[in-house]
């Protein structure tokens, strides 16, 4: 670890965090967990990861929803997300990788190369995937720092991917068994698979109640429990986000909200938002919208569809966890019209008025399905903007300014609809 530059990134996070956190009104009780976790990301998780490696147990980081949590876990290693969510790693990317990389991949190499991110520096194994070709060059270049495990993720979804995707998921099996030493036995992937499958449905018990007409929890703070689902241990993030879910249940029941009933009801799609990436949210919701979901691997891709848990032999609940993982609609598939649906449906479901549609800037994949949904959109009635920002503040303003435009519009088409 460079102490020195990690300590840097130490001092501005409590004061960012503050701003955008803590300043919110009426926020639920639940979520002083959630900011106890932050003030500990640097802390007493990474404290948890050196106990469990001091018991020969192994630390797994992984990027991409694809890499599947269940099997990391039947081996008996921890599997950690790992963000690339600022800005101040993007120099440090810079220096091994184009500057037109996506942020989010200059950020996840710069923050193992600067060593300034205690979770990089715990981990014994990092796993790649084959979906971007950013990342797919950027695994060559971390595999300089750490060990690095590449799963070959199909690009289409036909029976014969579903085939290769599976033996993938055995390949991935092979090395981590070989790594620690222990055997992944059908037993432990139900467990492993039944544990995941929990943590999903508590995500989607959040979700839901979003759905509610009063907003019990923002969108911005949703964000983070996604967020958070990706490093925190898993029992222990179920047993707390359900006791906030409880909460948001009274609150919907109590009939409080923490927006005005008037504001827009934002649909975010998009490329990913890894912690700390909180920009668009903020934005949107201190320019008067509120985000009611995000379709986004830091949101429904994340959690919808659960596993299986009714396949009998090891060979099946590959399968299953193949079908599973197969159903998440990634831009870096072709076709992937699965996509289009899902934010048609999510659309109505959290009856949004408006779709904002984030890219990172040099996201290849991401930005040029964006023709394909606006002409669904367009034909669906259902009014979107792009926005296409990275880490960086600057240019904080000028989406305000286009984000104060879009929703002044939604309210003309909302009075329209009233007045007919
Ligand atoms: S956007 Fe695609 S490549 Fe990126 S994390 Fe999600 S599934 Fe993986
Ligand atoms: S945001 Fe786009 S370019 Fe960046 S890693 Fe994800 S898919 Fe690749």
């Amino acid at each position: 670890m460079d102490l020195e530059k990690h300590d840097q990134l130490c001092e501005v996070l409590p004061q960012f965090y503050e701003e955008i956190y803590l300043s919110q009104e009426n926020r639920p009780e639940g979520m002083n967990y959630y900011n106890f976790v932050v003030s500990e990301v640097h802390g007493l998780r990474i404290k948890e990861l050196v106990d469990h490696k001091e018991k020969d147990v192994k630390v797994v980081g992984t990027f991409c929803v694809f890499v599947p949590d269940e099997v990391i876990n039947a081996v008996g290693a921890v599997g950690v997300g790992l963000c690339g969510g600022s800005d101040f790693w993007e120099p440090d990317g810079e220096k091994v990788l184009p500057r037109n990389s996506c942020p989010l991949v200059k950020a996840s190499v710069g923050a193992k190369i600067s060593g300034t991110c205690p979770y990089f520096q715990s981990c014994d194994l990092i796993v790649g995937e084959t979906t971007c070709d950013g990342k797919k060059k950027a695994w060559e270049i971390l595999d300089e720092y750490i060990p690095v495990h590449v799963m070959d993720l199909p690009q289409m979804k036909r029976e014969k991917d579903n085939l290769h995707w599976q033996d993938e998921i055995k390949i991935f099996i092979d090395k981590l068994q070989a790594m620690t030493g222990n055997k992944v036995t059908e037993e432990k992937l139900a467990q492993s698979i039944s544990l995941i499958n929990e943590r999903r449905k508590v995500l989607k018990r959040l979700y839901d109640a979003r759905k509610s007409r009063k907003l019990p929890i923002s969108g911005k703070d949703a964000l983070l429990i996604s967020q958070i689902a990706f490093y925190d241990d898993p029992d222990r993030f179920i047993q707390k986000t359900n006791e906030l879910c409880d909460e948001l249940d009274k609150r919907i029941s109590d009939d409080i909200s923490v927006f005005n009933e008037a504001a827009p009801r934002i649909l975010v799609t998009g490329t990913p938002m890894a912690i700390p990436n909180w920009k668009l949210h903020h934005i949107i919701e201190t320019s008067g919208g509120a985000v009611v979901c995000e379709e986004s691997c830091t949101g429904t891709r994340y959690f919808e569809n659960l596993v299986d848990e009714n396949a009998a032999t090891l060979d099946k609940q590959i399968e299953a966890l193949s079908n599973r993982y197969l159903n998440i609609n990634c831009a870096c598939f072709t076709p992937n019209t699965g996509r289009i649906e899902d934010i048609i449906r999510l659309y109505k479901e959290y009856s949004a008025n408006g779709v904002v549609y984030f890219t990172l800037p040099f996201c290849q994949t991401y930005a040029a399905e964006f023709k394909k949904v606006k002409d669904a959109l367009d034909k669906e009635g259902i009014p979107m903007i792009m926005i296409e920002t990275g880490y960086s503040l600057q240019d904080a303003g000028q989406i305000k300014t286009r984000l104060e435009a879009f929703f002044e519009m939604l309210e003309t088409n909302r009075q329209a609809a009233i007045s007919e």
